[in-house]
């Protein structure tokens, strides 16, 4: 059978979808011809100012629906108002940066709810639409620390790492439906999250921006490069294509090197 790329028909929902790595994806999946679905907590005419343009450049429906995705019912919620999803991306994500012993303790219960919790309930809620449609892919923006950990990011490996965990359970619960679930696993792509990291390794390190981006964040991407929303796009597409329906339950690291060192 040919090997096809293109996605009309298909439905995408894209968790935290109004910037960064998960607009990326949004619109890849858009150029590929899915009909996309982009979410964040807040409700500004930004936002779907954002998906009106999704709309009108690649010639598919792009709606946009708030939900918090730190919470339960909402995750749910969103699926439901989707009314359909054959592609689920679960990309909203926070960070918090901090010794263990001086971890707050509401960073730490938002981080678990935002950047796992959150795959699970909209997962939960989406399974068994794919089932109904016969088709279904899972995509699950892990990271770098979903196979690696470094310090001060307690919340965020661990909850990276169970979003691991999560795709190769959902894997193997969808395996003998044509449903996959994968995880892309990204190291350091500049994004407003990134950006944000910024100051605060500034502070930390006494160093200059120039100086933290190339000693501290990517140290440890040996391609001394940032990786681009776009590619994590190209690569969730790539998991949508017929090319990729016999992978399923692993992870996929677009990182330039660093889980090789
Ligand atoms: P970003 O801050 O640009 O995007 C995060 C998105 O999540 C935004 O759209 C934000 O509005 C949304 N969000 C935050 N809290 C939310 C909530 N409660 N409910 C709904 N949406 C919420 O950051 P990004 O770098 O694009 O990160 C996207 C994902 O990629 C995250 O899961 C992050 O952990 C992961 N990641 C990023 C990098 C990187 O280098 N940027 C590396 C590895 C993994």
């Amino acid at each position: 059978m040919a090997i096809t790329m293109s996605l009309e028909g298909k439905t995408a929902v894209i968790t935290g979808s109004n910037s960064g790595i998960g607009l990326g994806v949004a619109k890849e999946l858009a150029r590929a011809g899915a009909d996309v679905v982009l979410n964040s907590f807040t409700d500004s005419p930004e936002d779907h100012a954002i998906a009106a343009e999704i709309a009108q450049e690649f010639g598919v429906t792009a709606r946009y629906i708030q939900a918090d995705m730190s919470d339960a019912e909402a995750c749910r919620a969103l699926i439901d108002k989707a009314g359909r999803c054959d592609i689920l991306v679960n990309n909203a994500g926070i960070q918090h940066v901090a010794p263990v012993e001086d971890f707050s303790i509401d960073k730490w219960n938002a981080i678990i709810a935002i950047n796992l919790s959150s795959a699970f309930h909209t997962t939960a809620a989406a399974v068994p639409m794919m089932r109904a449609n016969g088709w279904g892919r899972v995509i699950n923006i892990a990271s770098a620390h979903g196979l690696t950990a470094s310090p001060y990011k307690s919340a965020y490996i661990a909850a990276k790492h169970g979003v691991v965990g999560l795709t190769k359970t959902v894997a193997l619960e969808t395996a003998e439906d044509p449903i996959t679930a994968n995880a892309i696993c990204p190291g350091y792509v500049l994004t407003p999250l990134v950006e944000s990291q910024i100051p605060d390794q500034m502070k930390t390190h006494g160093m200059d921006r120039d100086q933290v981006v190339r000693e501290v964040m990517l140290a440890r991407q040996p391609s001394k490069d940032f990786a681009t929303v776009e590619q994590m796009g190209g690569t969730a597409t790539f998991l949508c294509s017929d090319a990729a329906a016999q992978i399923t339950g692993t992870t996929i690291s677009v990182d330039g090197g660093w889980t090789a060192l």
